[in-house]
């Protein structure tokens, strides 16, 4: 007779960082569940407890630890698998906190499986190749949006920034990879791709090929009926690129584009590639394709030697300019940046200051979008049923509720927005 008692070995996670380690760890997450694994909420008992780790502030060591911890207090048993951004620039510290079992580096965390049954008490595996891996989809809580990852790395030295370090140079999915990743995909129902990476723009496929050829083939599944990217670098958001997203009829009317700052003298220093004319060029070109687009775009604020007139820069340029969906980050030092060694650090105090004054500034602009698209109409992805109603996103990224008794799930609806009450946008069928 079978044993029906045999229980299936557990997995949990926790991710930090950005969404690129997120989608990392959904196809993670994929490679155990294929192997038989049951994924449980990080905290529950497991057998393996996967941390997805970052490292872009120097408060990354306390959050590990504490992370760590945890895992150990919720299944002592467990095999604790670091791995990561923090692990990649970190691992020496990493093997001195107790209760580690394995840490892998940036491109070693997609081999976990080969390394799980290793029968040393703490092994350590950090690569320097360049080689892509990972063709990495997940979902966004929901079976309806799919990240697709196609680049990694970057070429780029920014002052502030330690991914070239910790995630190596740019490298790229070869465009058929991309094209068969992305057929799968729609095979399994997903409408939605996400194109991510680290620097998408600079993605180069070693054939040649760019993130235009790549744009042009998705876009050819019938299936894929909606397609994103992810951030893009303002210097790489070519009018070339955009007439493509247009004309594939396919590309949703929202752009992340970061800007950091406003001030041409802290753009300098943080060694972007673009001043602040040319950023704004570049919006209006988007704009002459896209003329309803929303624009995202992340900030840092008190960037060492940031002046209140060039945070005041930042502030203008952000209350005038068709930005809605801000992401302000307060500048953290990182060890072994340029931006790290300069002077004039900024106080804590005034760094929380101006991230509160630009927060309030994106709350002020976004609500005021989003009661700006009361009346008009919208086609949305639904997603989920929350409170009753039926949520998703319309092509703006503005999240919309509906009330409806039938099932929405990844159905695209045309919708009338009808009104936008206490933070939350309402439609309505018509
Ligand atoms: S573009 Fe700059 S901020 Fe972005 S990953 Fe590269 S170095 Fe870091």
């Amino acid at each position: 007779m079978q044993n029906n008692t045999m229980t299936k070995k557990r997995v949990s996670f926790h991710t930090l960082g950005c969404r690129l380690n997120f989608s990392e760890t959904g196809s993670i997450a994929q490679g155990f569940a294929d192997r038989g694994y049951e994924v449980v909420e990080f905290g529950n008992e497991a057998d393996v407890v996967f941390l997805n780790t970052c490292t872009v502030t120097d408060g990354a060591d306390s959050t590990c630890r504490n992370l760590i911890r945890k895992a150990q207090g919720a299944s002592p048993e467990a095999k604790i698998v670091v791995a990561g951004c923090y692990a990649q620039m970190e691992a020496e510290k990493i093997k001195k906190m107790q209760g580690v079992d394995l840490i892998l580096g940036t491109s070693e965390k997609y081999k976990v499986f080969e390394y799980l049954d290793s029968e040393e008490d703490l092994a350590v595996h950090i690569d320097k190749s360049s080689d892509f891996y990972g063709a990495a989809t997940t979902t966004v809580d929901s079976h309806t949006r799919a990240f697709l990852k196609i680049q990694d790395g970057c070429n780029y030295v920014c002052s502030f920034c330690i991914i070239p370090f910790a995630r190596g140079r740019s490298r790229a999915i070869s465009v058929s990879d991309a094209l068969s990743e992305a057929k799968r995909l729609a095979n399994n129902g997903f409408k939605e791709i996400i194109l991510t990476g680290v620097n998408i723009g600079e993605y180069e496929a070693t054939s040649g090929e760019k993130l235009v050829d790549l744009v042009k083939s998705i876009v050819d599944i019938k299936e894929i009926k909606r397609l994103r990217l992810g951030s893009v670098e303002p210097n790489t958001m070519t009018e070339e690129l955009v007439r493509t997203l247009k004309d594939s009829g396919k590309y949703q009317d929202h752009f992340h584009i970061p800007l950091q700052s406003a001030s041409n003298d802290i753009l300098k220093s943080m060694r972007r590639k673009y001043d602040i004319a040319q950023y704004k060029e570049m919006q209006a070109m988007v704009q002459s394709y896209f003329p309803q687009a929303a624009f995202g775009a992340d900030v840092i604020v008190g960037y060492p030697g940031e002046s209140e007139e060039q945070f005041l820069e930042t502030f203008n340029f952000l209350r005038h300019s068709p930005i809605t969906h801000f992401h302000i980050f307060p500048y953290s030092k990182r060890k072994g940046t340029t931006a790290a060694k300069l002077d004039d650090q900024i106080q804590v105090g005034v760094k929380k200051d101006r991230v509160k004054t630009l927060m309030m500034l994106g709350d002020a602009k976004l609500d005021e979008f989003s009661q700006n698209a009361v009346g008009q109409t919208s086609e949305v992805l639904f997603e989920s049923l929350q409170d009753g109603y039926w949520e998703g996103y319309t092509s703006h990224y503005l999240r919309v509720r509906v009330k409806s008794d039938l099932d929405l799930k990844n159905e695209i609806r045309n919708i009338k927005l009808s009104n936008f009450t206490a933070g939350k946008l309402y439609g309505e069928f018509f």
